[in-house]
């Protein structure tokens, strides 16, 4: 008998997929990111003295334990409020793609300020241009 690897892992993602999304159902949360990644880089974490991303994630993906940030995967949105509030540049990545395709990546807080700012002048740009309309 052969075994189809890969078969048996996309049979697997789906299945991952499905405990996601229940799991998120339970705790109310929305996914708005079709794919995603978190890092944590537990060598330039300062946890013992911060703990703010554990504090910031809105989903509870993030805690405390054998002296480290831990994470569980299925939990994490990547909505990147850990990466805001991180203190330590490049110590947690997040990567994720959106639903039309674009992808973005943020490691540093000015990376997450800067996307806010862009959706922000967006959203002005757009009720501007719905109050001088023709
Ligand atoms: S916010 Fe950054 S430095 Fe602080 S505990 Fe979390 S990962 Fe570590
Ligand atoms: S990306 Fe958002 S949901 Fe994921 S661990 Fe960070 S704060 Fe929590």
């Amino acid at each position: 008998m052969t075994i189809d690897i890969f078969h048996m892992l996309s049979e697997e993602s789906k299945k991952r997929k499905a405990r996601r999304k229940e799991l998120l159902k339970t705790i109310g949360v929305k996914e708005y990111f079709s794919e995603g990644r978190i890092e944590i880089d537990n060598k330039i974490c300062q946890g013992i003295e911060c703990k703010l991303c554990i504090k910031a994630c809105p989903t509870n993906a993030l805690y405390w334990s054998y002296g480290r940030v831990n994470l569980v995967e299925d939990l994490c949105i990547y909505c990147a409020a850990c990466v805001l509030s991180c203190i330590v540049d490049n110590c947690i990545k997040v990567m994720r793609k959106r639903i039309d395709g674009r992808v973005e990546s943020f490691s540093k807080p000015s990376e997450a300020v800067k996307l806010l700012q862009t959706i922000s002048s967006g959203k002005r740009v757009t009720l501007v241009s719905r109050v001088f309309r023709r």
